[in-house]
């Protein structure tokens, strides 16, 4: 990845769960960090997993994360930054609509803006804002994970409540909930409506 101008630009990188994102967003800051480059990072307050300052993937790896306010994150990120000029976002699929002008307008100062999220809900439909992220970024990767029933390419999040295919009608996030996930593909993937 490397820049054609002087300009910033935005990368996305988008998928289901369990397709690596956080863990290709911890390797981008990584590589960063080792060119010397300053890094900034941050995630949305309602994700609280790993603690509540730390960008955790799955296989371990983490990055000390300043906690945003989803709903408004840009006065936190513009305050929070000291010259930073790679910025590292994950979970974007939590962030509002701002999140979109958020970053085209630190690519707009100079920087590289790298946001991870999920790019389709658990119906298989568009989870903004992270379809209209794509729109304007840069670079744009589509990881996948294996579909844990069949051992295609998984695209597709599959919600389970107490092991039974959650109801097409639930609320896009549950924060808290008893449930699981799972990585499908799209012949996989199931959801209830009865
Ligand atoms: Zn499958």
């Amino acid at each position: 990845m490397h820049a054609i101008t002087n300009s910033g630009w935005v990368e996305v990188i988008s998928g289901c769960m369990f397709s690596g994102k956080t863990e290709e967003l911890l390797r981008r800051l990584r590589r960063a960090e080792i060119a010397g480059q300053e890094v900034a990072a941050f995630k949305p307050s309602i994700d609280d997993r790993y603690g509540t300052e730390t960008i955790g993937s799955h296989d371990g790896a983490k990055w000390e994360a300043l906690v945003v306010d989803p709903e408004n994150p840009g006065p936190e990120i513009f305050e929070a930054l000291n010259g930073e000029q790679v910025v590292g976002i994950d979970e974007a699929n939590f962030f509002s609509e701002n999140l979109v002008s958020v970053c085209e307008q630190l690519a707009e100062d100079g920087r590289r803006v790298i946001a991870s999220g999920l790019d389709m809900t658990f119906r298989g439909e568009p989870f903004e804002p992270v379809p209209n992220l794509i729109a304007v970024a840069e670079y744009v990767d589509k990881v996948q994970a294996i579909c844990i029933k069949c051992g295609e390419p998984a695209t597709r999040t599959q919600r389970l409540i107490d092991g039974v295919p959650a109801h097409v009608d639930d609320p896009t996030i549950l924060v808290g909930a008893e449930e699981s996930y799972e990585a499908r593909c799209r012949n996989c993937h199931t959801l209830r409506t009865d």
